[in-house]
C-alpha cells in the first residue's frame, strides 16, 4: 500500500485518531479538523534585474480560541497550502501542549531564498507584511522564523508593520533581532526546549545518556543548536549531521563549533575534515541512542522506520514521522518524543517575548532559561502522564492533552 504523504491529511489522521481516544465530541472534532480562517495572496517583487516576479504567500489561523494565532513563516520552494495547514494545526496543539494562552497559525511563501539577493528578500519580507499587515498583531496573530526566515526578515516585516499602523507594536512579530526586542534566548529555545524534554524522558527511561551517541538530521537553527547543547546539557556524543546537500559521519563525535564554522564557510555540513560522507538516509538509520530529525516533514516513513536503531527519537522537526512509521516505531519499541511537544521551546520563548515587549522589561538569558526548563518539563511530564493512563504512544498522548485544552476553550466561548 502506498504511504499518503500530505502533510494536512496527516495531521486530520493523527487528531482523529487522538478524538477517537478522548471520546471527543463530534461536532468539536469536526470543527477543529478545520482552520478557521485562511488567507491566499500574490507578493509582486521587483527584482533586481528591474523585473517583477509575482510569488504565493499563505497565512492559516487555524485556531485562536486561546488566544491570538501564533507561528512562524516559511519560505521554501516546495511550500504548499496544505503545508501551511498542518504546520498551522501543529502550532494549535504545541501552545496548548506547553500551556501558553495563544492559538495556532503559520505562514508560507513558495520561493527559494537562497536565489535571492538581500534585497530582493528584503522587498518580499516587506511585500509579505503588506498584505498581512491587516490580520497580524499582538491581538490577532503573532509571526515569527521558520525554515529559511530568520530575526533580519523579522525586523523588515517589523518595520513594515509599524510603517503601517503608525507607531510602535514590537510584540506583533518575535525571533526579532535583540535590539529591536528580541528575547533574550530566542535563538536556540527550539533545540533547548527539545534538550530539556529529552533529559527528563531519559530519566523516566532510566536511560543514560552521558556519553551515549547521537545522530542530527538537518543542520538549521534547531539542527545545529541541538548538537551544541547535546554535548554541553546531556554529555551526549553526536557521531552523524547532515542538511539538504549530504551528511557526514565520524564515530569518534563530531565537534560542534568546528563543524559549524564548516557549513558557514561551505554551506553544507558535506565535506567536514576527518568524517565520512554518508547520505540523508543512511544517517537516519545509524545505531545511534538518539536520533534528532531537525528538517522538514516525511523523512521517517513506511520504507525505512523499520530500520531506525536509535532508542529514542527526538523530533525538533515538525511533522518528520508519517502514521504509517508511527505504528513500526512503537511495534520496535523505540521511544518517540514528537515533534509539537519536543520543538514547543522556540515558540514558548517566542511567547515570553510577547510579554516582554508587552511590558518593556527584559530579561536575562539566565531566567529565560529557567523558565523554559520549567514550562517544557512539566509539559513533558503532563505527555508522558497522558500515555501511562491511556496506554498509547507519546504522538497520541500529546494530542490527547493538547487537544482537551483547545476543545475546552473551544466550548467555553461557546463556539460548538
Ligand atoms: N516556527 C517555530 C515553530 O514551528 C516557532 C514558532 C513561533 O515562535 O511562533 O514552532
Amino acid at each position: 500500500m502506498s504511504e499518503h504523504l500530505n502533510p494536512f491529511e496527516i495531521a486530520q489522521r493523527q487528531l482523529d485518531d487522538a478524538a477517537q481516544i478522548l471520546q471527543l465530541d463530534p461536532e468539536i472534532h469536526s470543527y477543529l479538523r478545520e482552520p478557521m480562517r485562511e488567507f491566499h495572496f500574490t507578493i509582486p517583487v521587483r527584482m533586481d534585474n528591474g523585473r517583477t516576479k509575482v510569488f504565493r504567500g499563505y497565512r492559516v489561523q487555524y485556531n485562536d480560541a486561546r488566544g491570538p494565532g501564533k507561528g512562524g513563516i516559511r519560505f521554501h520552494p516546495d511550500e504548499t497550502i496544505d503545508t501551511v495547514r498542518a504546520l498551522a494545526a501543529w502550532m494549535t496543539w504545541k501552545t496548548a501542549v506547553v500551556d501558553i494562552p495563544l492559538g495556532g497559525a503559520k505562514g508560507g511563501v513558495i520561493c527559494d531564498p537562497r536565489e535571492l539577493t538581500q534585497t530582493e528578500l528584503e522587498r518580499l519580507s516587506r511585500g509579505y507584511m503588506r498584505q498581512v499587515a491587516k490580520i497580524v498583531g499582538i491581538t490577532k496573530d503573532v509571526p515569527a522564523p521558520d525554515v529559511y526566515t530568520n530575526p533580519q526578515i523579522m525586523a523588515w516585516m517589523m518595520d513594515e508593520f509599524e510603517t503601517i499602523t503608525g507607531r510602535h507594536e514590537p510584540g506583533m512579530i518575535t525571533g526579532k533581532p535583540l535590539e529591536l526586542g528580541g528575547s533574550a534566548g530566542r535563538g536556540d529555545a527550539t533545540a533547548r526546549g527539545g534538550i530539556f524534554v529529552l533529559r527528563a524522558a531519559a530519566e523516566t527511561l532510566g536511560l543514560e545518556l552521558q556519553g551515549a551517541t547521537a545522530a542530527v538530521q538537518g543542520y538549521g537553527n534547531a539542527g545545529s543548536f541541538a548538537h551544541i547543547l547535546a554535548n554541553e546539557i546531556l554529555g551526549l556524543k553526536v557521531v552523524a549531521a547532515s542538511d539538504s546537500r549530504g551528511g557526514v559521519y565520524n564515530p569518534a563525535g563530531l565537534d560542534a563549533a568546528a563543524l559549524a564554522a564548516h557549513k558557514q564557510q561551505t554551506r553544507s555540513v558535506v565535506g567536514f575534515p576527518g568524517a565520512e560522507t554518508i547520505s540523508n538516509g543512511e544517517l537516519l538509520e545509524l545505531d545511534v541512542t538518539v536520533l534528532f530529525p531537525s528538517a522538514l516533514e516525511n523523512v521517517i516513513t513506511q520504507r525505512n522506520a523499520g530500520n531506525i536503531k536509535a532508542r529514542l527519537i527526538a523530533e525538533l522537526a515538525n511533522g518528520p514521522t508519517t502514521p504509517e512509521a508511527d505504528a513500526i516505531l512503537h511495534d520496535k519499541g523505540i521511544y518517540v518524543l514528537p515533534d509539537f511537544l519536543c520543538n514547543a521551546g522556540g515558540v514558548t520563548v517566542s511567547y515570553f517575548e510577547m510579554v516582554q515587549n508587552a511590558y518593556q522589561f527584559y530579561w536575562t538569558e539566565k531566567m529565560v532559561h529557567e523558565r523554559l526548563d520549567e514550562i517544557m518539563t512539566r509539559a513533558y511530564y503532563a505527555v508522558h502522564q497522558a500515555a501511562q493512563e491511556n496506554q498509547v504512544n507519546n504522538r497520541i498522548a500529546a494530542y490527547l492533552v493538547a487537544v482537551a485544552r483547545v476543545a475546552q476553550a473551544v466550548r467555553a466561548r461557546g463556539w460548538v
